[in-house]
């Protein structure tokens, strides 16, 4: 058997949506002329009760537009140390819009009001960066899949107003959040500037990202998406798998997020595990008892048809998706508690 659990990055159309992607009405979305990637955009849009939205090929490029968007060059962004928009857009920040980022350790990728507050720099005192923006992550990735508490956001969101900051959440996975929240995404529209959410992330679309925003900021982001590359043609196909995600797989996240508490379980009781971080949606991050190798580990697993990864500083990841099947999962519960050489 052969299990992918790196990433929920890995997963395929399925046949129903393909089917949808084939269908697809489209146009030349450089001219706004593609029906499917304005319908998404105004639905996705009307979801979370903003403005508008623009689709994007990646994740990657939307935060950065988001970014372009809310800074000037010199300025300052504030994040936590584990933030995707500092460690994983290969430099992003400082190349696309020369902005600095304050970082903040925080509980798992997230930051608090009070931690922000503290790091806010004087906007009169000319010596240092002007602070400009707060990005949040939910859920978080290197954190683990973490979730925040909808009273920090409101608490942070105060903060942002009265400092005059702009606020931006990186919502690749805020489907994820949303399934284990009370929260409804019009209660995120109302309290972010803008809004990153990916498709691609455990939902089955090849690619895709969109980012929500007032008419204005949206007005904005075209043009910095054309600059940063990123504006299609016919990309109404791709479109059309984010609509069908969002119209009928968003209710499966749930399954992802079982399994990964399942895995949790599993592993507690393991005696080659020394930490299993808590596991709330479906990213899971644990470390292995001093004196067992991560890569030995890893490529045992890899030989028995399993892959995972590491996250370094002896940091392993399983991430958990919907094309991590029951049989694969019932295998790999096995496979943990079957693995005796490291009893
Ligand atoms: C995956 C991810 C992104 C976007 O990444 P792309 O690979 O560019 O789509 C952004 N933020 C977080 C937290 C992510 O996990």
């Amino acid at each position: 058997m052969k299990v992918n659990l790196i990433s929920d990055t890995v997963t395929k159309p399925s046949k129903e949506m393909l089917e949808a992607m084939i269908a697809a009405k489209v146009g030349d979305d450089v001219f706004k002329e593609d029906p499917s990637v304005n319908k998404l955009e105004k639905e996705v849009a009307a979801l979370f009760g903003m403005e508008a939205a623009l689709f994007f090929p990646s994740g990657t490029m939307t935060n950065q537009t988001a970014i372009k968007i809310h800074t000037q060059p010199g300025d300052e962004l504030i994040c936590d140390h584990y933030a995707h928009v500092y460690n994983y857009e290969g430099g992003g920040v400082s190349f696309n819009s020369g902005v600095s980022c304050r970082l903040i350790s925080g509980n798992r990728g997230r930051i608090t009001a009070a931690q922000i507050k503290d790091v806010i720099n004087p906007p009169d005192f000319y010596h240092s960066p002007k602070t400009t923006l707060v990005c949040l992550e939910n859920t978080t990735n290197k954190g683990g899949g973490a979730v925040y508490d909808f009273d920090e956001i409101i608490a942070i969101k105060e903060l942002c107003d009265k400092h005059n900051l702009a606020l931006h959440l990186d919502g690749a996975r805020l489907w994820n959040a949303l399934e284990v929240t009370k929260e409804t995404p019009i209660d995120f529209g109302r309290v972010f500037d803008t809004i990153s959410v990916c498709l691609s992330k455990g939902l089955g679309c090849p690619v895709g990202s969109l980012l929500l925003g007032s008419k204005q900021h949206i007005r904005e982001a075209i043009r910095y998406r054309k600059i940063f590359g990123g504006g299609m043609r016919q990309v109404g196909y791709l479109a059309a798998a984010g609509t069908y995600a969002i119209n009928h797989q968003l209710k499966d996240l749930k399954e992802d997020h079982r399994k990964a508490k399942e895995l949790e379980g599993v592993l507690q009781m393991r005696n080659y595990v020394q930490n299993v971080e808590p596991v709330t949606t479906n990213i899971l991050i644990f470390s292995l008892i001093e004196g067992v190798s991560e890569t030995k580990f890893i490529k045992d697993l890899n030989k028995r048809g399993i892959d995972i990864i590491s996250l370094g500083k002896a940091k392993l990841r399983i991430v958990t998706h919907r094309d991590y099947t029951q049989d694969h999962h019932d295998y790999v519960l096995t496979t943990l508690i079957k693995m005796n050489e490291y009893a």
